[in-house]
């Protein structure tokens, strides 16, 4: 399908882009005057903002969120043989980033309405090598910091969060990325907060889990030359550092409209909950930033979610699937040895979630256009069956 017929993007970042282009570009050419690309200024200004906005007290940027969780997992001295316990149903760089680190993955399954992380499963998942937990504030909505405090008092392990998709969010009090020991963001263009480019950043209280990750990011030097354990090259460029806080500010506003787009989307959809539709379900109040808004297409509904998203395609609505299979299915990791049911919940979801468009400056009416093609579809497929 050619650009032409695409009526709701799946996102569109030129909206958030075009209204401050020339603050954007001024940040750039500052950059370029002052010639410091690697570990320069900007990058350090943008560490301590992003860090305090989030509610912790030093931030260090790298090169991806996934070098944020593999090598901030080595900053918070998880070593081979401890066991890290982790959500099935994950973007599968949370799960590379345990495997890097040299730690052993331990799945669970997640709660089927919030699609988070089942405490209740992890609890059990403990054994005496468990030595952290990575809760994934999956799709912008937070678990809950809370139970999660409690677990980590309960069984001794820290919590390192994986907030790649939950910039800004909060519950119960606490920001993602000050629940636990350590975060790690995704500056991904599509997060929501994003980089021209890749980028990552970690954030955390514990000033020595913040020394060994500047470390770690810069080949293991404490200071020039003098390398005291094996690192790797890992920086947020200065460049990106620069155009990420430029945006920054604009973070609250824009996480507020996915918000108000994502009321709109359950508003609208309520009455398709009793052919099968609902939505993932919000437990996390105003504090919800929405990174995604996901439907689960139920089996009792008349079109099954391929259907569904094929349909959608076709009247240029364009969606996603995030993710179609569950970490512990992924064809690379079999070796870890689990099998088809080992996760239901995960499992369920992967066959039933649907990601609708989501992004700052979504309309109403685009929300509106995208709820009355669902329902065009459930009715066209209802009077099929009427006819039959
Ligand atoms: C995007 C994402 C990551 C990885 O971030 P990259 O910057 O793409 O390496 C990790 N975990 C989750 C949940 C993500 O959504």
């Amino acid at each position: 399908m050619n650009n032409m017929n695409i009526k709701v993007p799946f996102v569109d970042l030129k909206l958030q882009h075009q209204p401050i282009q020339t603050q954007l570009q001024q940040a750039i050419q500052t950059v370029i005057e002052q010639g410091d690309f690697i570990l320069g200024q900007a990058l350090k200004d943008f560490e301590t903002a992003f860090a305090a906005a989030s509610g912790a007290e030093y931030g260090v940027g790298v090169a991806s969120g996934t070098d944020a969780i593999a090598l901030g997992l080595q900053a918070c001295d998880i070593s081979p043989g401890d066991e890290v316990i982790l959500p099935a149903n994950t973007f599968v760089a949370t799960l590379i980033g345990v495997i890097r680190a040299g730690a052993k993955p331990i799945f669970v399954d997640c709660d089927p309405q919030t699609a988070l992380i089942d405490l209740e499963a992890a609890a059990r998942a403990v054994t005496p090598q468990t030595k952290a937990i990575i809760p994934v504030h999956l799709y912008g909505q937070m678990v809950s910091p809370r139970q999660l405090l409690d677990f980590s008092q309960t069984y001794k392990v820290l919590i390192f969060e994986d907030a790649a998709q939950a910039h800004l969010a909060e519950r119960e009090g606490y920001r993602a990325g000050s629940v636990g020991t350590a975060a790690a963001f995704s500056f991904y263009p599509s997060k929501n907060l994003g980089a021209f480019g890749d980028g990552g950043i970690l954030i955390t209280r514990d000033s020595e889990v913040a020394q060994k990750m500047i470390r770690l990011r810069n080949y293991g030097a404490a200071q020039k030359y003098i390398h005291i354990e094996s690192g790797t090259n890992s920086r947020l460029d200065t460049m990106q550092a620069a155009v990420l806080h430029q945006k920054l500010p604009y973070l609250p506003q824009w996480n507020r409209d996915r918000f108000n787009a994502a009321q709109k989307y359950d508003m609208e959809l309520a009455p398709l909950a009793s052919s099968g539709i609902t939505p993932i379900q919000n437990h996390s109040t105003e504090g919800h930033i929405y990174h995604l808004y996901v439907i689960r297409v139920d089996h009792s509904c008349v079109v099954q979610r391929q259907q569904l998203q094929e349909e959608l395609t076709a009247v240029g609505i364009q969606t996603g699937i995030h993710y179609p299979i569950p970490c512990h299915l992924q064809p690379a990791f079999t070796h870890l040895g689990y099998h088809v049911g080992d996760f239901p919940n995960a499992e369920m979801l992967a066959n039933q979630i649907l990601s609708l468009p989501m992004y700052p400056g979504l309309s109403h009416s685009q929300v509106k256009e995208v709820v009355d093609a669902i329902a065009s579809s459930l009715h066209t497929e209802q009077q099929k069956l009427l006819l039959i």
